[in-house]
């Protein structure tokens, strides 16, 4: 009678969710319908070792609950979900929930218990807290640059985000978690296990039969988005790992053609500035009266038609500041930077920077910055910020503060145009108001111009300047009222500013390289062939590096819009709507 009831029990759940499934995903998928079957099994079988059956329903009725909470992100977030995601996910929360009262409730101590708990709990709630907040912040579905931004490189991005636009909605899921937490308390400590030998053994077949469907469903779309952003991790780690032997085998046994023509180069880093927010490329408001006055100069070039190769800094700058780009298959482990071939041919170089240390070791921006002989870092703050002790006048100021030499390549990062706009510009450069962000945003574009002015000011009355090369790590989606969420993509986000600033001596000696430049300043380019441009301008020419097709002062340069990509080259740019319009 007993048996017969459990199997009618087990039939009822597996039909149950497989029609509810399939009538809300209007499709079925009977082999992921396995999934559904194993975990009405495991439900069925492990109500059988608790004394009380009411405790453990409970605890499985909340926690499921909260659990499909994220099928609700699911849906009202853009883009396709299918059948066997959400009966594939349906199993993973079943076999984790179920895991997890098994381990709570084979602890005897209470003390040791109500820790388990809480260590348990946090590992349950920070999934579903990232979810919703990242639904609440950006309105999509929850993607491995936002992980990966939260958990290596930029936890205050998510800080921002919370400070800036969820508000009270934040209140609401603090108290929904606050509630669940209360109402489970008391449930938790009546999970309580029958004591009978044959009850141990169903115990430990449960363990095993929980842990392989826990396996067996581990990819699922929930998940999914955590294992992307390890991959991406890993796949820097391995730079940084590689770093040694780059500097033994690559860099030692390099051969230069060319090894770099003398004097001081410099190369400045914007962030976040939209070239489409720059009077200088035709903005309605005047942002960069300096770069406007001198655009037309004989020793200026402007180049209309740059992109990023990705709409993040953790992405952009690995590829822009290394030998690696979206057009060559170079491991970026293998790839070597720009400050390890500046020095190999003998430049002396500098890295001044108003950006975050990020405290990784594991941040490849750091590793190749930590290269460089000289370094400046104007924010003392370490990590999890985006503060900044300066606004990025002050990095002017520290020109001074560098050791100069007649062969040098000086690295400027600015903060720039990255959020929180209002943060990065002294109150006497607020001169657009109104229409909220897109006025602060302009006021750090506007700001941006002035240091950049002053860079230029400071740094060409030096007898060995050459040249000052500026471009933008990505763009910023600001007219849609986005930022720069890769989930969000739109090809704001990667219309960037590059141009040149040479100074007649350069212009000089460099006649053919200068007249290639300026035949080039209409043609498509992404940031990702900074590295071979840059090595061109400064005249290094490397055996087995160098690519002359992605440099702009070579003959060989590949103009072609066909060929040019962004986003990691999942994204093609003669796709960019924009296009048509004329962004140039
Ligand atoms: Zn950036």
């Amino acid at each position: 009678m007993k048996k017969y009831c459990d199997i009618k029990l087990l039939v009822f759940m597996y039909i149950s969710s497989t029609i509810i499934t399939s009538l809300a995903m209007k499709n079925f998928s009977l082999k992921h319908t396995t999934f559904l079957l194993v975990a009405s099994l495991l439900i069925v079988l492990q109500r059988k070792i608790y004394v009380y059956k009411n405790s453990y329903y409970r605890m499985l009725i909340a926690l499921l609950g909260a659990s499909f909470s994220v099928f609700i992100v699911r849906f009202l977030a853009p883009g396709q979900i299918k059948v066997w995601d959400v009966d594939t996910f349906i199993a993973f929360a079943v076999a984790g929930v179920n895991i997890s009262l098994l381990i709570v409730s084979l602890i005897n101590s209470k003390c040791v218990r109500n820790i388990v708990t809480v260590l348990l709990g946090a590992v349950f709630v920070l999934p579903l807290l990232l979810i919703w907040g990242n639904y609440f912040s950006e309105h999509t579905w929850i993607n491995a640059d936002a992980i990966s931004a939260i958990l290596q490189t930029n936890p205050s991005e998510a800080m921002d985000y919370l400070r800036d636009r969820m508000e009270l909605k934040v209140a609401f899921v603090f108290a929904g978690i606050a509630a669940l937490a209360a109402f489970l308390y008391k449930s938790l400590h009546q999970l309580e296990i029958k004591k009978a030998k044959k009850n141990y053994i169903l115990i430990v077949l449960l363990i095993v039969l929980n842990i392989v469907l826990l396996v067996r469903t581990n990819d699922n779309f929930v998940t999914w988005a955590a294992h992307e952003a390890r991959d991406y991790q890993e796949s820097y780690a391995e730079y940084v790992r590689a770093k040694q032997e780059r500097n033994e085998n690559v860099l030692k046994n390099m051969s230069f053609i060319e090894s770099g023509n003398k004097g001081i180069y410099v190369l400045v880093i914007g962030e976040s500035e939209a070239r489409n927010h720059m009077s200088a490329y035709g903005y309605g408001r005047e942002t960069t009266p300096w770069l406007d006055s001198v655009k037309n100069q004989e020793n200026v070039i402007l180049f209309s038609n740059a992109y990023a190769c990705y709409c993040d800094t953790g992405h952009a700058l690995p590829y822009v500041l290394t030998a690696k780009n979206q057009y060559n298959d170079m491991e970026i482990k293998e790839a070597v930077s720009i400050v390890d071939m500046a020095k190999a041919a003998g430049f002396k170089t500098v890295w001044l920077s108003n950006q975050v240390r990020f405290s990784g070791w594991d941040n490849p921006i750091t590793i190749i910055s930590d290269e460089s002989d000289q370094q400046i870092r104007i924010n003392t703050h370490i990590g999890n910020t985006l503060d900044t002790d300066y606004y990025d006048g002050e990095l002017v100021n520290r020109l001074d503060d560098i050791d100069y030499s007649d062969k040098m390549l000086i690295v400027i990062h600015l903060m720039g145009s990255h959020l929180s706009y209002h943060s990065r510009y002294p109150v006497e450069f607020e001169k657009f108001t109104g229409e909220g962000y897109l006025s602060e945003y302009d006021n750090s574009v506007y700001y941006t111009d002035y240091v950049v002015n002053n860079i230029v000011d400071k740094l060409s009355q030096k007898k060995d300047f050459k040249g000052l090369i500026y471009f933008s790590d990505h763009g910023e989606g600001i007219d849609k009222d986005l930022s720069h969420n890769s989930a969000n993509f739109v090809y704001d986000m990667v219309y960037i500013p590059f141009y040149m600033y040479l100074s007649p001596r350069y212009m000089e000696e460099n006649k053919e390289a200068v007249r290639m430049l300026k035949s080039r300043a209409n043609d498509y380019f992404t940031n990702d062939l900074i590295f071979n441009t840059v090595m061109g301008v400064m005249g290094i020419k490397a055996e087995s590096v160098y690519e002359p097709e992605n440099d702009l002062t070579s003959q060989d340069y590949d103009g072609n819009l066909g060929r040019f990509l962004t986003m990691y080259g999942t994204k093609k740019i003669s796709d960019d709507p924009g296009l048509e319009k004329g962004t140039d």
